[in-house]
């Protein structure tokens, strides 16, 4: 017997996922009262801001008195750049990373020794939820370097005691050289990327289906349940949803467990709230709205309420699993993706599910939008089988209506769906970009 297979049904690491409720809540509080100390202490920002509301750390009593405190954003990110909400001083931060900011300048973040330690933790935690363990030989094809992906789901893969293969991005021919060529049981990527790597191996022969690989960690990205249906159909693959940003501490935030049932937030470390976008108040469980979350236990660079644009909810209830971390629904969408059509709300995860739910069509697709005569036309594109392809020129347009008929229901509006050829759009190594928006060049 292997030491894969010779695995427990828990792993040690996820020990911390199973404690009494009430004791978290303990837990929480304290850690709670820590870390608004310590902002307040040395944040310049978080000072001013509870000091225009008339509080002091010691009016933080219970954990309900979380919603008194003021929410950090983005914006609070980039006005400080680099280094301004930094708690600790350079000396002590081991680590910095940055996301590549849309525009300007990136957002930067810092780690200690010991909040390095509880990014390791909470990324085992998150991977041993995964079923995965010593003996296993993780592939991890998230980028490495200023993104967190990559070091965050190593230190989790090595942390378990797994063989990491440190692949980074890219080099798609090589990743699936080495899938093959490894006896690899895990990989760690996009969800987009690993469509693209299912589609490269079925050109170059090599059935997924044959491989060792069982199992798949896709985040940085959001996707749907029909990606995850598509993917389980063409591979032997289960597919597990983790979440994480770098504002917070890189992945390793929220993981899905076995029960794939919503992700489990690591609530020991980082406070979930669901909060009306508009109005900033806190809603209850299991009611739609962005989720904000505080980190207990980042030392260098505290995050109190920081709201994440993310739509979601906390899932009430308990899991079958047994974990009593409090779980969120899979993240559909965030608000920065909203599109809006002729005045029409739309997000693209809406028509994403419609497309992958109709028969024939592949999960490559691209949503166009442009301005003709002042109006708003929105088209899609999307890659339909060999086979359909082939088929005769009636069963394309009825499908391509079917499409449009099935969209409209659930946009509320007509747009155009054009069906194209298996590899006629552009793979994504990454994040996939997946909306072209043109309007301000027609
Ligand atoms: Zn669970």
């Amino acid at each position: 017997m292997t030491k894969a297979e010779s695995k427990p049904i828990y792993h040690p690491a996820s020990a911390p996922d199973f404690v009494p409720v009430p004791l978290l809540r303990k837990l929480q509080l304290e850690r709670l009262q820590a870390i608004v100390g310590r902002a307040y202490d040395r944040v310049e920002l978080f000072r001013k801001r509870l000091g225009e509301r008339g509080l002091t750390p010691a009016d933080i009593r219970s954990l309900d008195d979380i919603a008194k405190l003021p929410f950090t954003t983005k914006a609070d990110l980039r006005d400080t750049y680099p280094f301004g909400l930094f708690a600790s001083p350079l000396q002590d931060v081991v680590r910095l990373h940055a996301s590549s900011g849309t525009t300007g300048k990136p957002i930067v973040v810092a780690y200690t020794k010991d909040d390095v330690a509880v990014w390791t933790s909470v990324m085992m935690r998150s991977l041993a939820a995964c079923g995965l363990h010593e003996g296993d030989i993780i592939q991890n094809a998230y980028g490495y370097g200023l993104f967190t992906g990559g070091l965050g789901a190593h230190y989790g893969a090595e942390g378990i005691g797994a063989t990491v293969i440190p692949i980074s991005g890219g080099n798609t021919d090589r990743q699936i050289m080495v899938l093959k060529d490894f006896g690899v049981t895990a990989l760690c990527c996009t969800p987009t990327y690993f469509l693209h790597l299912i589609d490269r191996a079925a050109q170059l022969g090599v059935d997924m289906k044959s491989l060792p690989l069982r199992v798949g960690v896709f985040g940085a990205e959001p996707w749907t349940q029909s990606m995850r249906k598509y993917m389980e159909s063409v591979t032997n693959v289960a597919a597990y949803d983790i979440y994480g940003l770098s504002e917070i501490i890189g992945p390793g935030v929220a993981i899905e467990c076995p029960q794939h049932d919503g992700l489990h937030v690591f609530e020991d470390h980082f406070y979930p709230e669901i909060i009306d976008p508009e109005t900033g108040k806190v809603l209850p469980d299991g009611q739609e709205g962005e989720l904000v979350l505080t980190t207990f236990s980042k030392w260098a660079m505290p995050m109190i309420r920081y709201r994440t644009r993310d739509i979601t909810a906390l899932l009430p209830g308990t899991c079958g699993c047994g974990r009593t971390l409090r779980r969120m629904r899979r993240i559909g969408r965030r608000s920065d993706d909203m599109l809006i059509i002729r005045g029409v709300n739309v997000y693209p995860s809406q028509i994403e599910a419609v497309l992958l739910e109709v028969e024939g069509t592949l999960p490559h697709y691209q949503i166009i939008l442009t301005r003709e005569r002042g109006l708003d036309q929105l088209e899609v594109q999307v890659e339909v089988t060999p086979q359909v392809f082939s088929d005769r020129v009636g069963a394309l347009e009825a499908l391509a209506d079917k499409l449009g008929d099935t969209i409209e229901r659930v946009i509320g509006i007509r747009i155009k769906v054009t069906l194209v050829e298996p590899q006629t759009i552009q793979r994504s190594e990454g994040k996939a970009k997946r909306v072209f928006d043109k309007r301000g060049q027609t």
